[in-house]
């Protein structure tokens, strides 16, 4: 049996069942790392040793009886989320050295169960990106072609999950930083409503749109991930008090139902939308026939400030970044350069060289934003435009249960190809945006390839705190579509 084929729910079953160790599952991963990880460049952290140990502490617990749903699952962690006593770069040179003394909440979670943390993955620095080419320490290859850029800011994340590395990553998304590189990997992610994972230890780009989520092999896992992650917590006062489902009964609604009685909205203003390639428009005209035949019915609906959301998040990230990152002043964490005599010269040195260009225009962009003569026209003006695209959503579900689109304009692009270009690859996030700014979820499912061979996903969003309706409309739409292949060849 391939080990490294198997998801969570797969993995838990056999271990359970005493069929595999965890050792064994673990050491068919860090197999595939040493086979692959030179070509493909999905982490920045990596202990074996640690691993491997991790996973006999796991076994000797599953021997005892004591198995939780995680016990023993190799789990990847973007880079972003504090690690106690393992090195958290955030991709960025100016956290080359930063090791945290406390876990964040889903990290602590994980190890409860006695998960083996696997590694950390590459990431655009400060989640900064759509490609993982912001990364201060490698570029992530695309594991379907290496030419590609597996998407971002997660592209760590989902290229180890597409490569075989682990059982399933966390990643967390601003913009659609799990959607997109999901999407881009042909692997499933979900960006949980805001509020529904505790923020406690991932480090903030944008307080007010940054979410944790999962990223797995298929909808199943993800259900599973969310029963592990999500819930109230004391640490992150915008965490939410909702109660917490066991998601993993989507499946079984999906079982009983199917889709009967769901209705999809289709933006109207989603395929107007320029620069979308024809074959994503085939793909997602593929994904609705499918749907209607589980049982939804599509309706068109409208998303009117859709052309203003590209503008309005780059206003707000930007400024939100600005303040958050303000902290990384070669004082309190990370580097120093120790070679400027006052303190404001070392401040200028210490950020000039830690950070890396996207981060710096970013900072830039947010302090200019935020500043006395321009906040009424920049950041004021873009908040009020995030409110109306909030009510675009909220008068939208009353039409519909779902919302659906592409994930991305496009297929992954090539390395390099837009990196000249922000403003370009800025505006291939026009799909993922929205769902951050109104604070709703979004899953991305895999919903076909390009000619070229490379993945394409579809994106279905639901009101606050519903991804139990994502979930069960996920898994229909997984199993109907019965995508091969399920994995790239290596
Ligand atoms: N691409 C978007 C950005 O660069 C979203 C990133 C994210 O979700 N972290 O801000």
């Amino acid at each position: 049996m391939d080990l490294h084929t198997l998801t969570i729910a797969k993995a838990q079953e056999l271990l359970s069942q005493g069929a595999i160790s965890s050792v064994e599952l673990t050491q068919a991963f860090l197999d595939r790392v040493d086979l692959y990880e030179g070509r493909i460049g999905a982490f920045i952290t990596l202990d074996k040793k640690d691993a491997l140990a991790q996973a006999g502490v796991a076994d000797e617990h599953i021997a005892a009886g004591n198995q939780a749903p995680f016990t023993g699952i190799p789990i990847a962690l973007k880079d972003l989320l504090c690690t106690r006593g393992v090195k958290t770069t955030c991709g960025s040179k100016i956290l080359g050295n930063f090791v945290p003394q406390y876990d964040a909440t889903v990290v602590e979670k994980l190890k409860k169960e006695n998960a083996v943390l696997i590694g950390k993955t590459n990431l655009d620095e400060f989640a900064m990106g759509s490609s993982t080419e912001n990364s201060a320490f490698k570029i992530t290859k695309n594991p379907w072609n290496q030419d590609h850029v597996p998407g971002g800011s997660s592209g760590g994340s989902a290229a180890a999950v597409a490569a075989q590395f682990c059982c399933a990553a966390l990643g967390t998304d601003t913009g659609g930083s799990i959607r997109q590189p999901a999407s881009h990997c042909s692997v499933v992610g979900l960006k949980p409503t805001y509020g529904r994972v505790s923020r406690f230890g991932l480090v903030s780009y944008a307080s007010s749109l940054d979410q944790i989520g999962p990223i797995t092999r298929d909808v199943t896992d993800a259900a599973m991930m969310m029963n592990l992650i999500c819930g109230n917590d004391s640490k992150d006062s915008t965490s939410a008090r909702q109660k917490v489902p066991d998601f993993t009964t989507a499946l079984d609604q999906f079982e009983k139902n199917s889709l009967k009685g769901m209705k999809a909205g289709i933006p109207k203003e989603y395929l107007g939308v320029e620069g979308i390639d024809p074959e994503v428009l085939a793909m997602f005209d593929q994904a609705k026939t499918i749907l209607e035949s589980l049982g939804v019915e599509i309706v068109e609906i409208s998303l009117p400030h859709t052309p203003y959301v590209v503008a309005a998040y780059y206003i707000i990230a930007p400024c939100e970044a600005s303040s958050n990152l303000a902290r990384f002043d070669g004082v309190r964490y990370g580097i120093r350069d120790s070679e400027s005599d006052d303190l404001i010269e070392m401040y200028k040195k210490t950020k000039s060289s830690g950070f890396g260009p996207e981060v710096q225009r970013r900072i830039i962009i947010g302090t200019y934003a935020l500043s006395a003569g321009y906040y009424d026209a920049y950041y004021g003006r873009a908040s009020q435009v995030r409110t109306l695209i909030m009510e675009d959503f909220s008068k939208a579900f009353d039409h519909c249960d779902l919302i659906l689109s592409p994930v991305a304009p496009t297929p992954a692009f090539k390395i390099g190809e837009n990196t000249g270009d922000p403003l370009t690859m800025y505006l291939s996030d026009i799909f993922t945006l929205s769902a951050n700014m109104a604070g709703v979820p979004g899953i991305s499912v895999p919903a076909g390839f390009s000619r070229a061979g490379l993945p394409m996903g579809i994106q279905m969003m639901a009101n606050h705190f519903d991804e139990m309706s994502l979930l069960r409309a996920g898994f229909g739409f997984e199993r109907a579509l019965d995508l091969k292949p399920g994995f790239p060849s290596l």
